[in-house]
């Protein structure tokens, strides 16, 4: 049994944007990148299924440029086996990259695609479920619990009204929420193990996948600022303002 994992390289967590004059869209030239975090919970818990014996192999896959190699070194030296970029020096929307994905996805055969439940740049959270469609698999969205077992998976997930426990038929796709486990430390002789693993290279055409973008940016702006708060002496004054200046109530 395969996992298949993917990995997004974005803009570091601690990282604070800024817009680009011409508002095109947010500046990132020198700013720091990491893999997607979302992502790192994805291969960690990969990594564990394959630690704990349920799965044999975790292939780490991502989209996008060059310099996303490190970010599936990463995943590598978390313990994924071997990786695949799929490399474009065009700006991927969320379909692209599923599409990409369900190609991957029919050449490799996993029986389980994780991916995070969002990328923390685009906060899509659009991915996985185009995935699931496009693929025609079973889905398991927002995972804080995944247990891997006779050909089945069953899924914990968070949901508005508290824990919901699903029970999917592999092969199926499992998005990741942040309190599925914490991630591993790197250490340093498993980034050096991670330089020697196999790294395909593969580009969208090979795939026949067109990856131009549906969806055009007219403008990216900065949010307007917040104008300071008031502080209420009582609960009687807060009602009062509510009520005449906020008029909510
Ligand atoms: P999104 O729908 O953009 O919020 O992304 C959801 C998830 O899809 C991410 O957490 C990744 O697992 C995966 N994903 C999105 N974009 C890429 C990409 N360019 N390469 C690999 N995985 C991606």
């Amino acid at each position: 049994m395969k996992v298949l994992v993917a990995v997004k390289r974005v803009v570091d967590a601690n990282v604070k944007v800024g817009v680009k004059s011409d508002g095109t869209g947010v500046d990132i030239s020198n700013v720091k990148m990491s893999i997607n975090p979302f992502d790192e919970i994805a291969v960690e818990e990969a990594v564990r299924l394959k630690e704990a014996g349920a799965i044999a192999e975790v292939v780490a896959v991502s989209c996008g440029v060059e310099q996303s190699q490190e970010t599936l070194r990463t995943a590598l030296a978390i313990g994924a086996d071997r990786a695949i970029l799929i490399g474009t020096d065009e700006a991927l929307q969320p379909l692209a990259v599923a599409k990409l994905l369900k190609a991957i996805v029919d050449r490799e055969q996993p029986s389980l695609v994780m991916l995070g439940k969002q990328a923390i740049d685009d906060d899509s959270n659009q991915t996985g479920q185009m995935l699931a469609a496009l693929a025609g698999l079973p889905q398991a969205t927002f995972a804080s619990k995944v247990v891997v077992a006779g050909g089945n998976a069953t899924v914990s997930r968070e949901v508005d009204g508290g824990m919901e426990t699903l029970s999917l038929t592999l092969p199926a796709v499992v998005t990741t929420d942040l309190r599925l486990n914490e991630p591993r430390y790197v250490t340093l002789p498993n980034i050096m193990k991670a330089k020697k693993k196999p790294l395909e290279i593969v580009k969208p055409e090979a795939l026949g996948v067109d990856v131009t973008p549906r969806l055009k940016t007219l403008k990216v702006s900065e949010p307007p600022k917040r104008s300071a708060g008031v502080k209420v002496p009582d609960v009687k004054t807060l009602v009062e303002k509510l009520k005449t200046e906020a008029k909510v109530l």
